[in-house]
């Protein structure tokens, strides 16, 4: 096995999956694709936990160049996500070029020979001439060090990485958290729990969910008139960029639209709660779009349930079989699901350390230099670096969308570097500070700036409190950008030749 590749891709999900392909439809083969899991997915394989399914209708959480006819339903549970990440890395030939269950430790740019040392858990280093990470945003699970959790004598399970053998049937369980992944595995938990207990120390936006199984003559159709699933994407996709990107960050110009947003939620959980004191405590204090709002109509009924208890107090601490609540009050249980989420600024912004030229580490840079990429995918001093998980690269809209938008910035580098016949590329400190310009400048009129969003906790924010996730512009114009972006961005080199 050769320990250099032209590519080493880090991660094997759709973000992963969409570079291999175009890096193949560039006319590169050599390409070795690192992956810590011992399957492809990414999120899609990690999360097995039981109510999980899209968020973003398939129509539109898919590739645009590969879309499947044959979604279940309009939000498709997450097995068939696996399934069509499966089915492109089938249909792509991506298979050979996958290493599973190989960790990346770190990585160092070699200016000298201008290529890449990847250093993996086992030791083992390869090198590279362009080096992808393709890690996700949400790959690091945030676990709390509650005091006390080591007495604990039940089970701790965390969402990402759920055990498919623990049962809940007439268990006391509690679960912590009310994020999206909360929202979808408390209806199931509460189906089955003989009791459970809610810790919500934030609570979340819902709006409605129009779901519904795709009958088989509309799959049918689908696969032999693909304008007709071109069609259903581009209106799903379009009232999604009213609802999630237009009304966040054009919040000064489009504040009515938002409140009409929350207003929706609001009507949603009065048509669902009757207890006005328990709707009141389902209620956000923060304005709609600070952190992701979420789509469900079981949510809110499981608390009218008799055996499901929603917990505001703050966690004091785990004993051997209870969570002690700040006033003393125990909760007795079997079985505690954190649904917990990410360690996003902490430990993925980079999953691992990047060493670039004149031994800058990237994660520090950020850190003290603020969070930055040049059009969310390259930093300056970090040359032959593709960084698909960066500050301001998530469009808000799709991961699909910001990846494809990803792999058009690739292709068009990529033949620069072609027509150049140069090997190595940086982006300029200029183009970078002027994207970073921009992007604070767009950025002053959403919510997260104009909006009330201190009480959300919003992983979309940073510990400098910039909210330095999201591409501050509309999805088709990230996509215009990616495309044009001018060649001079970027300063070539050709590789020595020795
Ligand atoms: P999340 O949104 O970060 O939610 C984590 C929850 O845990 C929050 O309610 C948080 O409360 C709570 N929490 C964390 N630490 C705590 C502590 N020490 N004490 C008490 N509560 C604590 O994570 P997530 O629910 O896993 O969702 C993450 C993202 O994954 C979503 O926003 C979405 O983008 C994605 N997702 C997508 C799908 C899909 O179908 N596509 C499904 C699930 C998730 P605070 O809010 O107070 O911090």
């Amino acid at each position: 096995m050769s320990l250099h590749h032209e590519v080493i891709i880090v991660g094997a999900g759709f973000g992963g999956l969409g570079a291999a392909i175009e890096f193949r439809r560039l006319g590169i083969d050599d390409i070795a694709i690192l992956e810590r899991e011992d399957d492809l997915g990414g999120t899609w394989h990690v999360n097995h936990y039981p109510g999980l399914a899209v968020d973003i209708a398939s129509v539109t959480y898919s590739y645009s160049f590969e879309p499947n006819p044959y979604w279940s339903r309009l939000f498709a549970p997450g097995p068939e996500l696996k399934r069509y990440a499966t089915h492109i890395a089938d249909k792509y030939d991506l298979k050979r070029h996958m290493e599973f269950g190989t960790a990346v430790a770190g990585a160092e740019w070699d200016d000298s020979r201008q290529r890449w040392t990847v250093r993996t858990a086992d030791g083992t280093e390869r090198t590279c001439r362009y080096l992808v990470t393709a890690t996700g945003f949400l790959s690091q699970p945030h676990i709390p060090d509650f005091p006390g959790v080591d007495t604990f004598t039940g089970s701790i399970l965390h969402t990402a990485a759920w055990d498919d053998s623990a049962d809940l049937t007439g268990k006391r369980v509690a679960i912590i958290g009310t994020g999206a992944t909360a929202v979808q595995l408390i209806p199931e938990a509460a189906r089955v729990a003989k009791h459970l207990t809610v810790f919500q120390r934030t609570p979340i936006w819902v709006v409605p969910k129009v779901d519904f199984a795709i009958p088989k003559p509309v799959q049918r159709l689908f696969a032999r008139v693909p304008l007709a699933q071109r069609a259903a994407r581009l209106v799903n996709t379009s009232l999604l960029e009213m609802l999630m990107v237009f009304g966040v960050l054009h919040f000064r110009q489009a504040r009515l639209g938002n409140m009409a947003a929350a207003m929706l939620a609001k009507m949603h959980l009065r048509a669902q709660v009757p207890d006005a004191s328990l709707r009141r405590a389902l209620t956000p204090d923060y304005d709609f779009g600070c952190k992701r709002p979420t789509f469900s109509n079981s949510y809110f009924p499981a608390f009218v349930r008799d055996n499901v208890t929603l917990e505001t107090s703050g966690i004091g601490h785990l004993d051997t079989g209870a969570i002690v609540v700040g006033d003393g009050r125990r909760t007795e249980i079997d079985t505690l699901i954190l649904a917990t989420g990410f360690d996003l600024w902490d430990s993925n912004f980079p999953a691992f350390p990047v060493v670039g030229r004149d031994g800058v580490e990237l994660g520090q840079w950020w850190r003290t230099e603020r969070f930055q990429a040049y059009q969310g995918i390259t930093v300056p001093r970090f040359p032959n670096l593709l960084s698909l998980n960066s500050p301001y690269s998530y469009s808000g809209l799709s991961y699909f969308t910001t990846i494809e938008g990803q792999m058009t910035h690739i292709g068009r580098l990529f033949e620069e570097l072609r027509r150049r016949g140069a090997s190595t590329f940086e982006v300029t400190e200029q183009a970078n500070a002027d994207f970073l310009g921009e992007v604070t400048d767009n950025l002053a009129s959403s919510v997260f700036y104009r909006g009330n969003c201190a009480s959300s906790r919003s992983y979309y924010f940073n510990h400098q409190g910039e909210a330095a996730l999201l591409r501050p512009n509309s999805t088709l114009t990230t996509l215009r950008k990616m495309g044009n972006f001018p060649l001079d961005a970027y300063a070539y080199r050709n590789a020595p030749t020795v």
